[in-house]
């Protein structure tokens, strides 16, 4: 086992990540932007390195500064949490050239699967299902583009291969407008994610998000760990997540499961790592994978019993995956839902300081955040301030929990939505379960306030 890890993120996951450290008897070096200093983390690190001022490109995604911070303390590996440089192949090249280990798969496996049209490739070649759509990159010949359309059917969506955060997606749902529409997009594409190339996607109208957790080792062993549903999003991005996934046959669950398993070990996976599907009529339709640590990954955690920030590092030193397929075993349900420093219904940000913070407690509750009273939010990054995660026996019974911890938590000084998680929780449609990817939009726009 590595003696000292450096871990380079800010927030909630690299609280996370310095809780499994400690677990593991391992040393974590904390590094933090000027606007983070007095991070909860920080003050309870044995090491910390400022590696800039607040802006992220100066800071957390700051290669140089974060490999000789690494340098500097002694570090043997660099766990990159979500979010930053975590799917940069680039950087976990330069961190093992560097020699460190990089808490994840080889640059390799993020360079395929970071391009979504080659991860396509790939996943059909390891027999995973993928949305029906072009073979690859779209060709620029306005005559081929129809072609692709008219059999692929419309709507269709054109997406860039580079995309991410739900970013560079369009619907087309005519001929008539097809063209402009790629080209739209393409440009887009070019300007955000420096790789203008774009593919064609069916756009399936009533799916909802599925994804399968995955672990692998450096021995080819690998497991799923079961699924969550993200269904409940806006604007392409998670709000509540829950594990399992209600109302899906569990041989079906097993059956893709097996598949993204075969996938991992055919690339030389290791690490964790999520296939993410729409799933539609009782079929699964891969669309990407993401090659490091989930926000949402612990639903699953407690549902499985399996710490996966702990197994992350352990597989990353070397260590075998410490259980077999056949010892994973789904308990109960787990629920989360993202804290945000955000108006609840306008969703503008709002950072600042919190004055009041008051977490849930009580059988099955767990709450990750870094915030603390008096904490100051600071404007520069994301909005998420943390989650709370209810398990139970049944959903019927996390509800339950999770309603209760919503009414216990008090957070004071910035808006949250929690007011918008309250009122989820006692939705008749959501509380049924299986909502679809488009409910939540379809309940904002609803909503008069
Ligand atoms: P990103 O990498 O930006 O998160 P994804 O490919 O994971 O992009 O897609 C994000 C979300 O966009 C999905 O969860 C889904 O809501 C929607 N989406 C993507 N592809 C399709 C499709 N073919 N049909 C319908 N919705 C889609």
């Amino acid at each position: 086992m590595f003696k000292k890890i450096l871990v380079a993120n800010r927030g909630e996951i690299a609280l996370r990540i310095q809780r499994a450290c400690r677990e593991l008897g391992v040393k974590a070096v904390m590094v933090y932007s000027e606007a983070d200093r007095d991070a909860k983390y920080v003050k309870l690190a044995e090491e910390a390195v400022c590696i800039g001022p607040a802006s992220s490109a100066l800071s957390y995604l700051n290669m140089p500064a974060i490999i000789s911070a690494a340098e500097v303390t002694d570090a043997e590996a660099i766990h990159p949490g979500y979010g930053f440089l975590s799917e940069n192949a680039d950087f976990a090249e330069r961190v093992e050239r560097s020699g460190f280990q990089f808490i994840g798969p080889t640059p390799e496996s993020i360079r395929i699967m970071g391009d979504k049209v080659s991860a396509k490739q790939a996943m059909i070649k390891a027999g995973v299902p993928c949305v029906p759509g072009s073979e690859g990159e779209l060709p620029d010949d306005p005559v081929q583009i129809k072609r692709i359309a008219k059999s692929v059917g419309y709507p269709v969506i054109i997406k860039a291969a580079g995309g991410g955060g739900g970013r560079g997606m369009r619907v087309v749902h005519t001929e008539a407008a097809v063209i402009n529409a790629v080209a739209m997009t393409k440009a887009e594409a070019g300007a955000a994610f420096g790789n203008p190339a774009v593919y064609m996607e069916k756009y399936l109208q009533n799916p909802r998000h599925i994804e399968i957790q995955i672990l692998a080792d450096k021995y080819k062993n690998a497991v799923y760990l079961g699924e969550r549903d993200c269904s409940m999003q806006r604007r392409h991005q998670k709000v509540i997540e829950e594990a399992p996934a209600l109302g899906i046959p569990r041989k079906l669950i097993e059956r893709v499961g097996d598949r993204c398993v075969a996938a991992c070990k055919k690339i030389g996976y290791r690490g964790a790592g999520t296939f993410e599907f729409l799933y539609e009529d009782g079929e699964f339709y891969f669309i990407e994978m993401n090659t490091r640590v989930q926000v949402e990954h612990p639903v699953t955690e407690m549902t499985t019993g399996i710490d996966i920030v702990k197994t992350q590092i352990m597989v990353a030193a070397g260590e075998k995956l410490p259980f077999t397929q056949r010892q994973i075993q789904i308990r109960g349900h787990a629920i989360e839902c993202r804290l945000n420093a955000e108006d609840s219904y306008k969703f503008t940000p709002s950072p600042g300081r919190i004055t009041m913070w008051h977490p849930p407690g009580g059988p099955g509750v767990r709450v990750d955040s870094h915030i603390y009273t008096n904490y100051f939010v600071p404007p520069n990054y994301d909005s998420m301030i943390g989650k709370i995660i209810v398990h139970g026996d049944t959903r019927e019974q996390a509800l339950a929990r999770m309603r209760t911890a919503l009414g216990e938590t008090v957070i004071e000084g910035i808006n949250t939505n929690i007011a918008l998680h309250r009122e989820l929780m006692v939705d008749a449609k959501f509380m049924e379960g299986g909502t679809n990817i488009h409910y939540l939009e379809g309940w904002l726009a609803n909503h008069t306030r």
